[in-house]
């Protein structure tokens, strides 16, 4: 799970990636896994001492997983690897046990887990000040780390047990589909174009044409941000850029020159309310009468002087215009980018969550009680837009979509088990034969985090 609000520093999201999957199959990875009577797997590869991302029997390989012999590994690896966590003491502990525990047991009871349901399965509290969970991916062995982690605001009292359990299913999928996995990112992934209705993602085949649409415009707004309006100017909204200007503006804000010093300080202040805000659909909020921030915060910084601000507002500018181009362009050849859409690894992540909190008798839907809570006043502006069959899809750059667009997707997607799409996601045999990669050869570094 992952709110809408967030750095601009920390977007350089997923980009995908050619080489989609086999898009003629039903690949309807939804249906999980079928263990064998012992409740493993009867696949001779699995547990073989090499990690194998698709075995016969659906059920994750256990060799993919890195593992925890008690919580006293599990928190070493926690200070290795940086993750602070709260006092053990602390009631909010307690609690995360317990709502892990139930996650726990109502996802086995819908996707079987082979061995890695006799395992100990560590529950983390991070001294984090945004509520969240996330899932981890081990760079030492490559391996997906068998933990769960939760912030310690999630666990306040504003957030109900049933709140947490939906962001744990969807946590959980994460976890058990390997979504630490470059490859398996790539696989899940499919990209199509939305008609006049919207399309449940898990069940749309993969377009060419709307994927090699998708990754131009990622390309570009991998360095800028995906928002396209003039009147940002040069100013980043997000993208390696928007990571550069965020330094250089750090950078700026300790200069010895007494007047740039206090001017990038301004400018600072007034670019994180800028990228900060958000709207529904994830582009950044102009405000009225002063023309725009934008500007004012490029000026403010013409005070410093030799600094690199003007290459990168140089730099944004060109490629701002670059999108504008594209997006005309597609728009000519029928692929408007409003229109483009693609199926994502965070979507699966929900759509496995709406199917375990159904099954559990949840209140939530999935992740949405708690997605209603992140987006707070705008909830309503959501709910009316969800009314009128006009939800934005949010930033194309983002695995995770629009915040309002998931919890429009997970009650529709949840209104589809009475139809004829759910019999299809619920035939285990049919997403077997899933082509991706045998033997899983570690090539990069697995990504630390996965919300
Ligand atoms: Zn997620």
């Amino acid at each position: 799970m992952r709110s809408v609000l967030r750095l601009v520093a920390i977007a350089s999201l997923t980009a995908c990636v050619v080489g989609g999957p086999d898009s003629e199959s039903s690949d309807l990875d939804l249906a999980g896994g079928k263990a064998d009577a012992t409740g493993t797997c009867s696949d001779a590869k699995y547990g073989d001492g090499v990690c194998h991302i698709s075995l016969a029997c659906g059920v994750p390989d256990i060799d993919c997983f890195r593992t925890f012999d008690n919580a006293a590994a599990s928190k070493a690896w926690c200070a290795e690897s940086g993750v602070r966590l709260i006092k053990a003491t602390d009631p909010r502990v307690a609690r995360a046990r317990k709502l892990v525990d139930r996650a726990w047991a109502q996802f086995t009871a819908r996707y079987p887990l082979g061995r890695l349901t006799s395992m100990y399965l560590p529950v983390e509290v991070v001294d984090e000040a945004e509520a969240n969970a996330f899932v981890a991916g081990d760079e030492p062995t490559n391996k997906q780390v068998f933990a769960v982690f939760i912030t310690a605001p999630m666990l306040s009292s504003a957030y109900t047990d049933d709140d947490i359990l939906g962001v744990l299913a969807h946590e959980l999928a994460h976890m058990a589909r390997l979504h630490s996995f470059p490859e398996v990112k790539e696989s899940v992934t499919r990209h199509y174009t939305a008609g006049t209705s919207e399309p449940i993602g898990a069940l749309q085949v993969d377009r060419p044409t709307a994927r090699t649409a998708v990754e131009r415009f990622q390309a570009i707004a991998d360095l800028i941000g995906s928002d396209m309006r003039v009147e940002l100017g040069g100013l980043p909204t997000g993208g390696s850029q928007g990571g550069l200007f965020q330094y250089l503006l750090g950078q700026l804000m300790e200069s010895t020159n007494a007047t740039c010093k206090a001017n990038a300080r301004a400018a600072r202040d007034l670019y994180v309310d800028l990228v900060m805000d958000r709207e529904l659909d994830d582009s950044i909020k102009i405000y009225g009468t002063t023309q725009n921030d934008a500007e004012t915060v490029i000026e403010l910084l013409a005070a410093c002087p030799d600094s690199a601000v003007d290459v990168v507002v140089a730099t944004v500018a060109e490629r701002r215009a670059a999108l504008r181009a594209l997006a005309a362009e597609l728009a000519q050849k029928g692929t408007p980018v409003g229109k483009l859409r693609y199926f994502s690894y965070e979507e699966q992540a929900d759509d496995f969550s709406v199917r375990v909190t159904h099954d559990a008798g949840l209140s939530t839907v999935g992740s949405s009680a708690f997605a209603v809570k992140v987006l707070g006043a705008k909830a309503a502006e959501c709910q009316a837009l969800r009314a009128n069959n006009a939800v934005p899809y949010g930033d194309l750059l983002d695995a995770h979509h629009g915040l309002c667009w998931r919890l429009a997707h997970m009650h529709q997607y949840k209104a589809s088990f009475a139809t004829q799409a759910a019999v299809v996601i619920d035939d285990v045999d049919d997403i077997i034969d899933h082509p991706i990669v045998e033997a899983f050869v570690p090539t990069r570094r697995v990504s630390a985090r996965i919300y």
